[in-house]
């Protein structure tokens, strides 16, 4: 089973007749000279002709011998076999001349133990048993003739074995019964396994175990800074004295290799390296790295030197590539093609990537900025292999500067950023790109009205779209074409019941853009569009939206059916609507704003402005608030081949109706067709899957009422103009797109975490509903009204326009200056509905600069058209904001038309029994402690604090100080007043 190690086996002796230099001693029976001759101790030589002492006897011609000779007491020393290695010679019986038959060749080997040495000349008896016999010795060779000049030794050498022994010695016998022999020599020994260094252990000396097939396991000791393999490190000692091929092994650990044999584990020499525990040897520190001690187990880089964590440490450290070479570009129109050659240095490296960084330039506002993410980049921006990438959707008629930046597996570990080559282009003059969506938002039998999306990449100013039609069954050569300016048009003069095929093209100054793909319309046939008239009928009466108006236009086109009853038809009643959108005075190309409800399907508005998102993509992490629907979440969206972004999920609790579903959606499909930096941005809804959802953007900060009330008096005038300019921005862009709010408030301005403001709230449906639980909301004659923000007309008889949104702007900008205070603070809404009527107007907040309370009062003017407009608004701000000096004047104005109405921001503290009260009425009530602290408790000390004393008494926040003060100086004006009443 073992295979053996044979070069180490050893034995002990533990007693050796050939070293005695005196007599031997050993006790013999029977008692020389009582029998004939027994064992006697003689003289002689051995083969080499040193003297010794043996033992001999020869008494074949006396039959019953029975000659012993017994040892001296031998001590065991810890042995558990013993062994006994004899040299003798034998006469050989036939030689000897008329020899008896009871002559002998052999004798036989006794053992007996005792623990100490008791024996006598009779004790232990001379018989087996107690002695133990061990074996009968046989002579290999015997010999047969004497030579007198010396005997011709042929000496035999015998060794027999026995154990276990366990007492303390042992004593040996020879019985001789009738043979002529010469006991040469003795020795007693045992076999032992010695102490050995293999396979990285130290093993220690061992004994054999008691019977030859034994095996004694011992355990090694790994030499210093070695380390087992696997498994623990064992030998077995057989009983021979050798030690067996070993169990498991010890290797040098990493940073030391085995010298002298493998008998020693010496630490790497300094600028050498061995990383892992084993056999090899240490390496030499590759190239650009070095050690910092002896015994290293790697190289650190020299500095400016870099490894990956997947480089290999015998591989030499590496650098960052220097920039790319020779950039050049060729520009195409709006896309231009750019290549370079690869970088004088590599680094070291061979997985040299390029990154393309997009600037565009000269936009007006001097500097660069990042381009956005609509710029086309092929086969890709990031991680280019080659050196050459296609970029296309540039803006036209745009200075671009391109940096190629050369990276590579260690560019993220410098401290530096990549090396570069940039390349400065101006892109070309570019037609429109095609319009990819078009649709149909109304029928009749004679007339189809078509809508569609302006083009992506516009490239210019749209001046007005081309549409192509003609009857699917005639040939192309047939086409007509119709010109419009917005994205809407009525086709007019179809025939009943026929396919037509549509495609349309946008112009700028540079030309018409491809058209688009073909799209096939049907007009309505007679039988059609008389059921949809009758159909249509009770829905648009029942409509709580529909107003008189609506019935008056509706029981017009009725009549002019029922007379016209023919050809000469009029559009469905949604084309009223659509006139209304398109007429008016509009910027050619301008995108005009779609109502969702005036598609004979809604869903149809959903699929065409909000992108379908699937549920995987989206990742929901806590609920952020409570919406009309159900639940709001933030939470993550990752889309493919896009960065992960942080966004605010909508969703539509379950048991919803069909409208609820609906007009949860149209939120959608309204804020789908927005794209300005101040209006929330739609990213998509999920409606395959449950619960629907709306996903927008994440606006860090929440809605500004709360996050304006959390913050009370701690921006500057010019951080809060921001914020209305910003507000102001985004209505701007929603009444250019001829889009009404009707619930412009703070609560539904929503602010991110770099305080940009964003409309939000798009939905519909609280203006519509019955329900009454939000007392923000008033219901009035054909729907529910905002009171404090809403504008008389749009109050008296629902006259929403952009000029009404003017009128809540107003309100938002009092909201605002105020940090979150309540408009008209806790008077009824038929209170407020009285007092504008009367003519007055909110008061100017606290610390707010009489600029921008005069642009509230022009937002509150009582004839609309008197009000600005929000571009206006947008300009008297920025004005403001480049000019702050305008903000200084504090004075209230007060005209003759505007009556401000009574300040209640600053409470008559004679209303309040003590200090904390009064605390409390000025919202300051997070110092009541502080005041109480400081001995401010009667009006009369507080009335006579200063600055020093308001700071002294722990007041830190610059806004708070100006409340409390301002509240000082108004209570010292209150305290004036009644001194002057009582004298
Ligand atoms: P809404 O249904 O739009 O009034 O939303 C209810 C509440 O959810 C709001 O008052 C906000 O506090 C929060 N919320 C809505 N949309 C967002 C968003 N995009 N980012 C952060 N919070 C939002």
């Amino acid at each position: 089973m073992f295979d053996r190690l044979f070069l180490c086996w050893s034995t002990e002796t533990l007693m050796d007749s050939t070293t005695a230099t005196a007599e031997l001693g050993w006790t013999v029976y029977p008692v020389s000279g009582t029998s004939d001759n027994s064992w006697e101790e003689v003289s002689g030589y051995d083969e080499n002709m040193n003297t010794i002492r043996t033992y001999q006897v020869c008494n074949v011609f006396d039959s019953n011998q029975n000659n012993w000779v017994r040892t001296k007491y031998i001590r065991r020393r810890g042995a558990q076999r013993i062994h006994v290695e004899m040299k003798f010679s034998v006469r050989d019986c036939s030689s000897i001349p008329n020899v008896p038959g009871s002559c002998k060749e052999t004798f036989n080997l006794y053992y007996y133990e005792s623990d100490s040495d008791t024996a006598n000349r009779n004790s232990p008896p001379w018989m087996e048993n107690p002695w133990i016999k061990v074996d009968t010795i046989a002579a290999d060779e015997s010999f047969s003739q004497v030579d007198l000049g010396g005997r011709v030794m042929k000496i035999n050498t015998e060794v027999r074995s026995f154990g276990p022994v366990s007492k303390n010695g042992f004593y040996l016998a020879f019985q001789d019964y009738g043979g002529c022999m010469s006991l040469i020599a003795v020795r007693v020994f045992y076999r032992k396994c010695p102490r050995i260094i293999t396979n990285g252990a130290l093993f220690q000396e061992t004994l054999s175990g008691a019977e030859s097939t034994s095996l004694v396991a011992a355990r090694g000791v790994c030499i210093p800074n070695a380390e087992e393999v696997d498994v623990p490190i064992k030998l077995y000692c057989n009983g021979d004295g050798e030690w067996m091929v070993p169990i498991g092994r010890c290797m040098c650990k990493a940073g030391n290799e085995a010298v002298e044999n493998g008998t020693v584990c010496r630490a790497c020499p300094s600028g050498f390296f061995k990383s892992t525990q084993g056999d090899q040897l240490c390496l030499q520190c590759p190239i650009n790295s070095r050690t910092t001690s002896e015994g290293a187990i790697n190289c650190v880089c020299r500095n400016g030197y870099y490894r990956t964590d997947s480089d290999p440490l015998q591989m030499p450290c590496t650098t960052v590539p220097s920039a790319p070479q020779a950039v050049i570009s060729s520009v195409n129109e709006t896309s231009v093609m750019l290549e370079w050659m690869s970088p004088r240095d590599s680094g070291g490296r061979e997985d040299v990537v390029y990154n393309i960084i997009c600037k565009s330039c000269g936009g007006g506002r001097g500097g660069c900025t990042r381009c956005g993410d609509n710029v086309q980049f092929v086969p890709r921006q990031l991680g280019l292999t080659e050196s050459r990438v296609y970029i296309s959707d540039l803006l036209a008629h745009t200075q671009y500067t391109f940096e190629v930046q050369a990276v590579n597996g260690v560019s993220d570990q410098s401290p530096y950023s990549p090396q570069y080559a940039s390349v400065n282009i101006t892109t070309n003059q570019a037609a429109p790109s095609t319009v990819s969506i078009m649709h149909q938002v109304s029928r009749s039998v004679d007339s189809i009205t078509l809508s569609w999306s302006q083009p992506d990449q516009p490239n210019g100013v749209i001046l007005d779209y081309e549409l192509q039609y003609y009857e699917k069954d005639l040939s192309e050569h047939n086409a007509s074409t119709i010109r419009s300016q917005t994205n809407t048009v009525v086709i007019r003069g179809l025939k009943p019941g026929s396919i037509y095929v549509f495609q349309v093209r946008a112009r700028t100054v540079a030309g018409f853009g491809r058209y688009s793909g073909k799209l096939y319309f049907q007009t309505m046939t007679e039988e059609e569009y008389n059921t949809s008239i009758q159909e249509k009928l009770p829905l648009i009466i029942g409509s709580a939206a529909a107003g008189l108006v609506f019935l008056i236009a509706l029981v017009v086109i009725i009549i002019v059916c029922n007379r016209r009853r023919g050809f000469d038809r009029h559009d469905s009643e949604y084309t009223d609507k659509l006139q209304h959108y398109t007429s008016g005075h509009m910027t050619p190309g301008m995108k005009i704003y779609i109502d969702p409800f005036t598609y004979e399907d809604p869903n149809e508005a959903v699929r065409e402005f909000a992108k379908e998102i699937d549920i995987s993509c989206v990742k929901i992490e806590q609920v952020i608030g409570a919406g009309e629907f159900g639940e709001v979440c933030s939470g993550n969206l990752k889309l493919p081949g896009k960065r992960e972004m942080f966004v605010a999920i909508k969703t539509l609790k379950s048991g919803y109706t069909e409208k609820q579903r609906r007009d949860f959606l149209s939120e959608a499909s309204i804020m789908g067709q927005f794209d300005h930096p101040n209006v929330i941005h739609l990213e998509g809804v999920v409606t395959k899957s449950s619960p629907v959802m709306i996903i927008t953007e994440f606006m860090e900060n929440g809605s500004l009422d709360t996050f304006l009330r959390q913050n009370d008096g701690q921006f500057t005038v010019i951080q809060l103009v921001g914020m209305l300019r910003g507000i102001a921005s985004g209505m701007k862009y929603l009444a250019d797109m001829n889009y009404v709010h009707r619930d412009l408030a703070a609560r539904n301005i929503l602010v991110n975490s770099n305080l940009v403001c964003k409309v939000s709230d798009f939905g519909l449906s609280r203006f519509l509903e019955d329900d009454t639980s939000d007392p923000t909301y008033t219901s009035a004659l054909g729907g529910k009204i905002p009171i404090r923000w809403t504008a008389p007309e749009a109050i008296q008889y629902r006259k929403f326009t952009s000029a009404s949104d003017v009128w809540s702007y107003g309100i938002v900008m009092w909201e605002v200056m105020s940090y979150g205070e309540r408009p008209y603070w806790d008077m009824t809404n038929q209170d407020v509905i009285n007092a504008i009527e009367q003519d007055y107007r909110l008061p100017p907040p606290m610390d707010c600069p009489s600029a921008l309370h005069q642009l509230m009062l022009d937002c509150w003017q009582k004839d609309r058209n008197n009000r600005p407009k929000f571009s206006q608004i947008v300009n008297n701000l920025d004005k403001m904001i480049r000019n702050p000096n305008t903000l200084k004047a504090m004075t209230p104005l007060s005209s003759g038309v505007h009556l401000p109405l009574l300040d209640r921001s600053i409470p008559d503290f004679s209303t309040f029994s003590s200090v904390d009260e009064w605390l409390d009425a000025i919202k300051m009530g997070q110092y009541k402690d502080n005041f109480a602290n400081s001995d401010f408790s009667t009006f009369d000390v507080v009335s006579q604090m200063t600055m020093e004393d308001i700071l002294r008494v722990g007041v830190t926040l610059a806004g708070h100080q100006k409340k409390i003060l301002n509240s000082i100086q108004t209570m010292r004006a209150q305290m004036n007043q009644i001194q002057s009443v009582e004298v």
